[in-house]
Formats: C-alpha cells, sequence, structure tokens
C-alpha cells in the first residue's frame, strides 16, 4: 500500500489526460488522476481512492492555471459527465489528440515513420450533436427537471440547453415539462419502477432541418397526446412525433416499439450527397458536420476511378459504404446486427445504388467464408470496427485477399495501432493517417489510416 491516506493534501502539475479525460500528474513517482485539470496546471489536490502505484484525487485549487485553460463555456462543465476537456483550449484539446493518436503507432504499434496529416478539427466546435436523450427528475425543491447525468451516476444535472446540442433542445423540452405539469403526469421513478415518463429522444436532421421526438414512457399510452402533438408543432421543422414503450426495469433507454403520434415516422438527412432515413430506432452519427469529412477523407483514401469492387467491414447502416458505392464498381457491406443491415438496404434504395451489396454476420466469418467459397475479391477493403478492433481472423483473411488498399476507420488509437502493426508485418505499408474530431470536448479521436500493398 502507499502511504498516501485519504483527504491528505499535495501538489502536483498536471503532465497528461487519461483515455477518460481525468488530468494525470505525479509525486515522487506516485501517478494521481484528477478530474477537472488541464495539461500544465499546477494544482492543490485532496487524495480521495488510493491504490499501489496510483490514486484518485480531487483538485481543491488551481495553483497557476496552464496557458491552455479556458473559462468552461457551459456552467455545468464540472459536475456534468458529458464533456471532459471544456477547460482546454480547441487548439489544444486538437493537439492532445494528435499526440494520442502519434503515441499510441509510435508505442504499441512501433511505428518510427509515421506519415501523419494534420487533424480534422471543427470551425464551430459547438451544438454539433444531432441527438440527445434527456432523462426527467426531481430537484431537492421537487421541481421536474431534466439534463444529463454526472458523470458515472443516475443523479440529474439540470441543463436543458446543452452547448453541444441543439437550440430547439431547449424549447422542445419546455413543452413537455408544461405538458407534464398541465396533465399530472408522472415521472418515472428508477427505484419504485413507477411512473410514466422517461426520457425524451431528441433528433435533428443538419442538411434537411426535420425534428423528431420520440417520448419513451412507462406505460401503454401517452396521455392527451393531441395537445401535445399540437404545442410540438409549434416548433419550427417538427417532422416525427412519436412514443416509444418501455416498461423494463433498465438502463437502456428506448424501447423495442415505437408507436407514431406525427408525420411519416422518420426524419431524413443527407451525408454528403447521400440521403438516409432515420428512425427513432435506427443509429446515426451524431456529429453529421464531422462524419462528412471523415467519411470523405476515406473515400479519398480509397482511391476509387469507378471500376473497383469494395468491402466495407462493420458497416453498420452501410454510411460508409453507400459513400464509397457513388464511385466504385460494387461494394460490400458486412455487419453484425441484421436491424442495422435491413436499414442499409433500404438507405441503398432510397439513393437508387444498385451496385451494393449486404451481408449479415461477423467480419470474421462472413469474409472468411466468402473468400474460401466463393473466391470473392477486393480492391480495396475499408474497415470500421468498434473500440477492440478487428478480429486477427479478419485481418488474416485481408491479408490472403490482397487488396491493393486497405482503409482503417478506427474510434480507438491503441487498437488501431495494435491492427496496423499485424498488417504492416504482412506486406502493408503505412501511406497516411489522418485524425478527425468528432467529438470536441470529449477525449475520443477518430482516426483513418491507408495501407497500401507493396
Ligand atoms: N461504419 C458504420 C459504423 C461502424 S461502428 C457507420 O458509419 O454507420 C462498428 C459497427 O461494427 C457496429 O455497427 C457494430 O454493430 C458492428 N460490429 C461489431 N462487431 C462486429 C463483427 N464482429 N463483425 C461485423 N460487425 C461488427
Amino acid at each position: 500500500m502507499s502511504e498516501w491516506k485519504k483527504n491528505d493534501k499535495f501538489e502536483t502539475v498536471i503532465e497528461d489526460i487519461s483515455e477518460t479525460g481525468e488530468g494525470i500528474g505525479k509525486t515522487d513517482g506516485f501517478t494521481w488522476f484528477i478530474k477537472d485539470t488541464v495539461i500544465g496546471d499546477r494544482v492543490e489536490a485532496k487524495a480521495m481512492k488510493t491504490k499501489k502505484s496510483y490514486g484518485f484525487a480531487r483538485m481543491e485549487r488551481i495553483l497557476e492555471p496552464s496557458k491552455n485553460r479556458v473559462e468552461p463555456k457551459c456552467p455545468v462543465a464540472r459536475q456534468c459527465g458529458g464533456c471532459q476537456l471544456q477547460a482546454m483550449d480547441y487548439k489544444e484539446q486538437l493537439t492532445f489528440k494528435e499526440r494520442k493518436i502519434y503515441n499510441n503507432l509510435t508505442r504499441i504499434g512501433g511505428f518510427t515513420e509515421i506519415p501523419m496529416l494534420p487533424i480534422i478539427g471543427m470551425d464551430e466546435p459547438w451544438r454539433y450533436r444531432n441527438k440527445a436523450q434527456f432523462p426527467w427528475g426531481m430537484d431537492k425543491e421537487d421541481n421536474i427537471i431534466t439534463g444529463f447525468y454526472a458523470g458515472r451516476t443516475h443523479s440529474i444535472i439540470g441543463c436543458e440547453d446543452c452547448l453541444l446540442g441543439i437550440e430547439e433542445n431547449e424549447d422542445i423540452l419546455k413543452i413537455i415539462k408544461a405538458h407534464m405539469e398541465r396533465f399530472g403526469l408522472r415521472l418515472y421513478d428508477e427505484e419504485t419502477h413507477k411512473g410514466l415518463i422517461r426520457h425524451t429522444l431528441i433528433r435533428k436532421g443538419f442538411k434537411t432541418g426535420e425534428l423528431m421526438v420520440c417520448q419513451v414512457i412507462n406505460g401503454k399510452s401517452l396521455p392527451h397526446q393531441e395537445e401535445l402533438v399540437e404545442e410540438l408543432l409549434k416548433i419550427p421543422g417538427m417532422t416525427s412525433i412519436s412514443y416509444s414503450v418501455n416498461r423494463e426495469k433498465t438502463n437502456v433507454i428506448m424501447g423495442n416499439q415505437v408507436e407514431n403520434l406525427y408525420g411519416p415516422g422518420y426524419i431524413s438527412d443527407y451525408i454528403g450527397d447521400v440521403k438516409y432515413r432515420i428512425s427513432p430506432l435506427s443509429f446515426y452519427q451524431v456529429n453529421p458536420v464531422q462524419t462528412e469529412k471523415l467519411y470523405g477523407t476515406a473515400l479519398e483514401y480509397a482511391g476509387l476511378t469507378g471500376g473497383e469492387t469494395v468491402w466495407d467491414l462493420y458497416c453498420g447502416i452501410g454510411t460508409i459504404s453507400l459513400f464509397l458505392a457513388q464511385k466504385a464498381k460494387k461494394v460490400y457491406g458486412v455487419e453484425i446486427v441484421p436491424q442495422a443491415i435491413e436499414d442499409a438496404r433500404e438507405n441503398a434504395k432510397l439513393n437508387g445504388m444498385e451496385n451494393v451489396e449486404f451481408f449479415v454476420g461477423k467480419a470474421e466469418e462472413v469474409l472468411p467464408e466468402q473468400f474460401e467459397k466463393n473466391q470473392v475479391y477486393a480492391d480495396v477493403i475499408v474497415v470500421d470496427p468498434p473500440r477492440k478492433g478487428c478480429d486477427e481472423v479478419c485481418l488474416d483473411t485481408i491479408v490472403k485477399m490482397g487488396p491493393k488498399r486497405v482503409v482503417y476507420v478506427s474510434c480507438d488509437s491503441a487498437t488501431l495501432a495494435r491492427d496496423l502493426k499485424y498488417l504492416a508485418e504482412r506486406g502493408y505499408e503505412l501511406s497516411r493517417v489522418r485524425g478527425c474530431d468528432m467529438f470536441p470536448h470529449s477525449g475520443h479521436v477518430e482516426t483513418v489510416a491507408l495501407l497500401t500493398l507493396v
């Protein structure tokens, strides 16, 4: 055990930021994780919980602020669990993310020369989210409030106007709150599993201006629906109003079923020239502006001239597949979630694209099977796996198929580095790497890498 005890005070300088956004400082070789700090801050902190070689501490006082420290724009930035980097100047956030990618590629990937292009940041890193799910609760004076969960808890921090979200959120939430008060609707209580009103889902198509509201309820129907619809329709752009029944004791927000109250049951949006239909339950990237840049980069790296056969592994609802299909002869998508593939096929039809075909299944099963049985071929393979990266069987099959180019889109640069190393040891050369900031003020960063067969 360390000699540190709870509530011990100490001084340290923040040198780095953890995966989850805490500042990292040291005292005589002991490592501290301290929330709400920025690289370069000299702080006084208080020990909360200690292990053998590291501990968690609470920031008590900033003794000397980092030159990159800024006043968070959002008044609840410190309590809310949503943003980790708001106190860091946006330029510095981008530098931090770029360095994270670079460090992982050198430390884990073993690369010495990294052909890195400047990270793609946002010109305006606020109000970029097209989707929000607001929980409802009571404050100490028994007022109805909504906002966001404080980090790692279910206590609600009141905030109707998150600065990452759209401006319409606030007006929509006011209408829903007024409706609850007017008709005495009860809030859902997680502990007793009683009460009706659960989360409110709000989505917007940034290119179309279309708005969607879906109210989640613990009950069969939403009382006084007509009055609610009438009020919500006063908001310009309101296109789809529905409710979702979720009677389970669960942290999952949406129920499986959606009942339509107004409109076609979906909204539409575009990424580039490709149109997407978004229903309350369908997956859609939350930052459409950066998604367009990210997929634009993937498309550029794919180097398509119109004659290529492309595989898009981990394709989700086919966003990248359809983007590529604009410039390829044929695109095959593979995704494990059947519902996502239904959406992908629907979106292909919506855009009149006939040169795409989708498979439901694991990439590491579908690809080897198609390769061994049907000798399928690829000029280019694009992968966009979840955080854990690609399965080795999948990488191995890619190597066997020997496409000229592999484009790797990643949301975790540590597993990216591991997988790139595997491919680089088997005939591929790392030709380009570029970060893209999809989630300003959070610690996350997306990366696109291009590998070329040598
Ligand atoms: N490119 C997609 C998003 C990819 S997110 C888009 O833009 O919509 C990663 C996707 O991989 C998720 O949809 C997830 O369901 C899927 N997935 C996870 N494990 C998988 C596996 N073993 N094989 C295929 N798909 C998988």
